[in-house]
């Protein structure tokens, strides 16, 4: 079917990123086929479709490069006992026993409640990392299910750890890497691992030779914490990278999530061996971890992008997260007006693109039809030069009104199409009283 968004602000993004007035965008299949000009679109493409795009600006869809799906059902719930008092407290006392706590129905609810959250958000590609101890096999294909019911894209993995069963995980990863195989454009898969300090030396070399086999990356959390460092050094005379390094999880492929603690030398082995670091920056302040190098490790040039490490789906807000953050980190107000955006515009595009073989992020002829369309009365003139001012200050405000993936709209004037959000949230809710009990009941 041929669809013309049309009378919108389009945004081409892209190497050479155009801000077009009165302009369409017309997708048929899964695909853009050509962008421009509305008048024209509409004599060119006069059988298509027509969804009116008027007030609103037309963004490529965002994505999403570290998620945890598995956190939804914690919100609101009390934990009993003092308050953690540091990152490894925060592990032990709520998400080692959350994870634990799923069961199968709470697994595919905690997937298809943030997936909701997603399209609500304009998030058409996620890259998530799942945890779920006693229900493990099988695990991702739920998760899976609720992806292809959502309609977005995502690429999945079972957290390795040796913290209940040595080597927990690895099976479940494996056959769903086999099953994935190169993926379809839709779901696509990594080899997924806690942390270091969660990890032997003989998981890790195990996890590695099926990632390497496989043709695909680990996906691992490195240094959130200064304890994950500190474990590193004492057991191995390693820091975290170089550990890690050593037993080959690097790599184009891999996705190295946090990188808080580490020192010039293990960024110039992520600049090297071109392994992804993904930032997280509001999941960093709420656990108080610290800040992450980040404007070293552009600098270096390694790769950074952008995720919400479970804290959410709203990829804009996390953007506008990082270019606080890091202008009052760095005591300078010079610096990560550029950086932000280019985490969450560019950088998480190459970061898909390895994962998925697709060249998302850019609406051009040819490319993967995902759409984000929010509403937008820009008050100033807004044109290329201004683009990154109107989207730190007035578009990470802006409400989606519209998402597309793959061709297919996934919620249209606010309201989800592809999903019912009421019988979930409300199922959902019915169910986590149970799962709230099961995990106090742990120890
Ligand atoms: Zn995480």
């Amino acid at each position: 079917m041929t669809t013309r968004f049309e009378n919108g602000i389009v945004v081409t993004l892209g190497e050479k990123n155009r801000v077009l007035w009165n302009a369409t965008v017309v997708t048929d299949g899964e695909l853009v086929t050509a962008v421009g000009d509305s008048a024209e679109m509409k004599r060119r493409f006069p059988e298509a479709e027509s969804v009116d795009c008027s007030g609103q600006i037309v963004l490529p869809g965002f994505i999403c490069a570290h998620h945890h799906f598995y956190s939804t059902m914690a919100r609101g719930m009390s934990i009993p006992g003092e308050p953690a008092a540091n990152f490894v407290q925060i592990l032990e006392r709520l998400w080692w026993k959350v994870d634990r706590a799923l069961l199968e129905e709470d697994i595919l609810l905690s997937a298809q409640l943030p997936l909701i959250d997603c399209i609500r958000n304009g998030t058409t590609t996620v890259i998530d990392h799942h945890a779920s101890p006693s229900m493990r096999d099988g695990s991702l294909d739920l998760i899976e299910k609720a992806v292809r019911q959502a309609g977005i894209r995502a690429s999945l993995c079972y957290e390795v750890s040796d913290r209940n069963t040595p080597g927990g995980g690895v099976e479940e990863n494996e056959r769903f890497i086999k099953k994935v195989g190169k993926g379809d454009g839709q779901i696509a898969a990594m080899m997924g691992l806690h942390a270091s300090f969660t990890l032997s030396d003989v998981t890790l070399e195990q996890c590695v030779v099926i990632a390497r086999d496989a043709g695909v990356g680990c996906h691992i959390h490195v240094a959130e914490d200064a304890a994950d460092r500190e474990d590193s050094l004492a057991k191995y005379n390693l820091p975290t990278v170089k550990r890690l390094d050593k037993l080959g999880l690097t790599g184009e492929k891999s996705i190295f999530v946090h990188c808080v603690h580490i020192d010039d030398s293990e960024m110039d082995i992520l600049a090297s061996t071109k392994t992804t670091v993904v930032h997280n920056p509001e999941s960093n302040m709420n656990n108080a971890v610290g800040v992450t190098p980040l404007l070293k490790l552009l600098k270096k040039g390694v790769l950074v992008g952008l995720g919400t490490d479970g804290m959410g789906s709203d990829m804009l807000a996390q953007m506008r997260c990082a270019y606080l953050l890091h202008r009052l980190a760095n005591h300078d107000p010079r610096v990560a007006f550029l950086e932000a955006p280019q985490l969450l515009l560019q950088n998480n595009a190459r970061i898909a693109e390895r994962q998925f073989g697709l060249r998302l992020g850019e609406i051009s002829e040819g490319r993967p039809a995902d759409l984000a369309i929010l509403d937008y009365q820009p008050p100033t003139p807004l044109s290329e030069a201004n683009f990154l001012g109107h989207l730190i200050f007035g578009l990470v405000d802006a409400t989606v009104d519209t998402t597309v993936c793959r061709g297919k709209i996934l919620m249209k004037g606010k309201k989800i199409i592809s999903m019912d959000e009421e019988r979930l949230a409300a199922r959902s809710r019915a169910l986590v009283p149970q799962m709230w009990k099961r995990l106090q009941e742990l120890h």
